[in-house]
């Protein structure tokens, strides 16, 4: 287990192509404020908890890096969070809890392995957070105090 931390901010544009190339859609962060914290934390896949400010708190699992399949210049911070919405929710307000450290960031040689990986992360982060160890965190006064 690792020891949780919290980012938060309202959901910005990203390159578009979360949902339309991979059916996984990402919201993003801005890393504007947290080049601390990223730099302390390895780029790969997390897990934990997701508050949107409207809407409730949701499992994610999460992408923080340079998405090497991409070939991205900029680091990012993409939570998938684990809900079915029947909207976008871009400028609402996101607050994160990381929970869990799933693996470091890998490069893939095609598309379907990137993406069979990413389902087989997002069971392991379903998983993990019905574990007592990790449900207590969704009570973390970052995410349900006032947004
Ligand atoms: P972008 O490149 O702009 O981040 P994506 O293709 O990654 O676009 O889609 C992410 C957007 O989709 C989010 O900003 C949010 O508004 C919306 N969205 C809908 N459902 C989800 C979900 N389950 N998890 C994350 N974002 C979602
Ligand atoms: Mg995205």
């Amino acid at each position: 287990p690792i020891e949780p931390w919290y980012i938060g901010g309202p959901v910005i544009k990203g390159f578009g192509r979360g949902s339309k190339v991979l059916g996984i859609p990402t919201a993003n962060l801005s890393v504007e404020g947290y080049s601390t914290i990223l730099v302390e934390h390895p780029s790969g896949v997390y897990f934990g908890w997701a508050r949107l400010s409207t809407r409730g708190v949701y499992k994610m699992v999460m992408s923080i890096g340079w998405n090497p399949y991409f070939h991205n210049t900029e680091k990012t911070i993409e939570p998938w969070l684990l809900h079915d919405f029947s909207e976008d929710f871009y400028g609402e307000e996101l607050h994160l809890a990381i929970v869990g450290y799933i693996r470091p960031e890998a490069n893939f040689p095609s598309l379907e392995s990137l993406i069979s990986k990413i389902y087989e992360n997002r069971k392991i982060a379903e998983n993990a957070l019905d574990l007592p160890l990790y449900v207590r965190h969704k009570d973390a006064p970052y995410l349900t105090g006032s947004l």
